[in-house]
């Protein structure tokens, strides 16, 4: 009989294959004490399961597609860091030789240690990263226990075209399942914003995650299939059933090979408006995936992946070395860099931003600006690499006009500090301001008026507007870019530079998902820029839209009153010929 258990499908995608259950839960840490004359000895057994992680995780970290390296290289390198630090060497050693318990007894009573710690931080963000202590606490320990040629309890997986059911996954394992071709994951823990439902985006996995024990009702080797589309997991299929989802299966990979002949296709609309299709990166590693899709450009650099996981800001000759290997990998096409937008969800730490500030608090443009030394660094480095190509410049969570002001002083004190030392830069280096708080959607003329272009973050906008933490599950159901008010304010912000001849974009997640496309080409908005697994098929919308056709009906869009409606709205937009 079929069964369906329904999760939250955070990688879409069809996958079918046969069902193999992972259960980390189940490894049972034994606790016994040791002899004293053992205990240097145990240490050294400690000693050498730290240092074989830590060979493990740099192998997996070579084995990462270079087209997506930051998202996933991040994520490995803050394990490779976590087994670095003291509280996971040092103070499990002190354990055994305080109180004679074996290593991964001691491993266990650390971990607990620094999970309760973890739990007490009122911080949504710092509380995921309780996931990395697990994470590499579990693969410490079954090294321990399997010996150093065991590598994770995913067991048998090297066969192609395995579903993995499993209670929890780590990045690291699932590099490793990627490279074994691995057919889908269906996990018990994490959400939308999880590191294995991004890792499995970026890898192009279908995944869901919110199910619950599913090896209760599916057994190892039983066929399955997962649909990341609708988040179902199913089984007891009818060979009639299977032959249909491979038949979608196949259609799927079809459309995305059709979606590749339109990389060198320029991104116009029926009706001849061009809309520039431009990609996000946070590391220079990523620009291998532009030339891929055949990207625009760069329409928003995340730099402040530059300042994590260090003690100390990166200097201006290294950010510039960055910044112009970017430039030139670009080869003329524009860099858009976002100056640091630390904070929230962006934590650096260190020295550079030891206060980890909240959604609301001092982050983003508003630390740059009480940092002058720190924001002047970067200006000169950005500066200096516009002399080697186009660079435009963008400020993160702009709210008032006189911070613009300052930012405009910050950046003439820059270029005139490099005048002075002979560098050259590009003294019309465009400058724009990230639209991101309802106050600067509402001001939006008065930003155009100052600015040479906009960007709409329509991420931290929909969580500013909503009052709803985007880090936060426990208010997830109210962070809705659907909602009429966040629609009303991209509306304005595009309206804004429509009327002042500003140059509009966006570069929030919804820039990515084509099911807004129409909805911002009728607003106005000019420029896209996105993940860039999602720019082919954005670029398909983009080249079978008319705009001249969409306005009118976009334009009822801000008359909606909930969020049901202008899902259904949109509907009808995206169906028109
Ligand atoms: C946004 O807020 O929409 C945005 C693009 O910036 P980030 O996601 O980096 O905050
Ligand atoms: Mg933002």
């Amino acid at each position: 009989m079929p069964l369906a258990l329904l999760g939250t499908g955070v990688s879409r995608g069809i996958g079918i294959g046969r069902a193999r259950i992972v259960r980390h839960g189940d490894l049972d840490i034994p606790q016994y004490r040791i002899a004293p004359h053992w205990v240097e000895e145990e240490i050294s057994r400690l000693t050498a399961a730290l240092e074989t992680a830590r060979a493990q995780l740099r192998a997996i970290r070579e084995q990462i597609p270079a087209a997506i390296a930051s998202d996933i290289v991040g994520f490995i390198d803050a394990h490779l860091l976590m087994l670095e630090d003291q509280a996971l060497t040092g103070a499990p050693a002190e354990i055994i030789r305080q109180q004679r318990f074996n290593a991964e007894w001691a491993l266990k009573l650390q971990q607990e240690t620094l999970l309760r710690v973890f739990d007490e931080i009122d911080d949504p963000y710092l509380r995921t990263r309780r996931d990395d202590v697990e994470h590499v606490v579990r693969r410490v320990q079954f090294l321990l226990l399997k010996g150093p040629g065991s590598h994770d309890r995913l067991g048998p997986t090297e066969e192609p075209d395995r579903v993995i059911l499993a209670d929890d996954l780590s990045p690291g394992e699932l590099v490793t399942l990627h490279r074994h071709g691995v057919a889908a994951i269906v996990s018990e823990r994490g959400g939308t914003a999880s590191h294995v439902a991004i890792l499995a985006r970026s890898l192009g996995i279908p995944a869901l995650v919110a199910v619950h024990r599913a090896d209760q009702f599916i057994r190892d080797g039983e066929m399955v299939v997962v649909d990341g589309h609708v988040g179902v997991l199913l089984t007891g299929l009818t060979e009639a059933d299977l032959a249909s989802y491979r038949q979608r299966q196949t259609q799927e990979r079809r459309r995305r090979a059709d979606l590749r002949q339109l990389k060198d296709v320029p991104g116009r609309t029926r009706d001849g408006v061009p809309v520039e299709l431009a990609i996000n990166i946070e590391l220079d590693a990523d620009i291998a995936a532009a030339r891929q899709v055949g990207a625009a450009g760069v329409g928003l650099y995340r730099t402040e992946f530059l300042y994590m996981n260090r003690e100390q800001p990166p200097d201006e000759e290294e950010q510039f070395e960055q910044y112009l290997a970017v430039v030139r990998a670009l080869s003329g096409a524009p860099v858009t860099i976002r100056t640091l937008d630390a904070g929230a969800d962006k934590q650096v730490g260190g020295e550079i931003a030891p206060s980890c500030p909240s959604a609301l608090g001092l982050r983003a443009v508003r630390y740059s600006l009480k940092e002058p030394e720190l924001f002047k660094t970067q200006l000169r480095a950005i500066l200096r690499a516009s002399a080697h190509g186009p660079i435009r410049l963008l400020i993160p969570m702009l709210t008032t006009l006189e911070e613009l002001a300052q930012v405009r002083q910050m950046l003439a004190a820059a270029m005139g500090e490099l005048a002075q030392r002979g560098h050259p830069f590009d003294p019309t280096l465009p400058l724009g301001g990230m639209i991101e708080v309802p106050a600067a959607a509402l001001c939006a003329r008065q930003f155009a008026q100052r600015l040479d272009f906009l960007s709409i973050g329509t991420n931290d906008l929909t969580q500013y507007t909503l009052a709803a933490d985007r880090m936060d599950q426990a208010v997830g159901h109210l962070f809705d870019p659907f909602h009429p008010a966040v629609m009303r304010l991209i509306q304005l912000t595009a309206a804004a530079g429509e009327a002042t001849g500003t140059p509009v974009a966006v570069c929030g997640e919804v820039a990515g998902d084509p099911f807004f496309t129409r909805t911002l080409l009728g607003f106005g908005v000019s420029r896209l820029s996105m993940p860039p697994a999602a720019l082919l098929e954005v670029k398909r919308v983009v080249l079978e839209s008319d705009t001249s056709r969409l306005r009118p009906r976009v334009a009822q869009l801000v008359e909606c009153s909930d969020s049901a409606a202008v899902m259904g709205l949109m509907e009808e937009i995206n169906a028109l010929n």
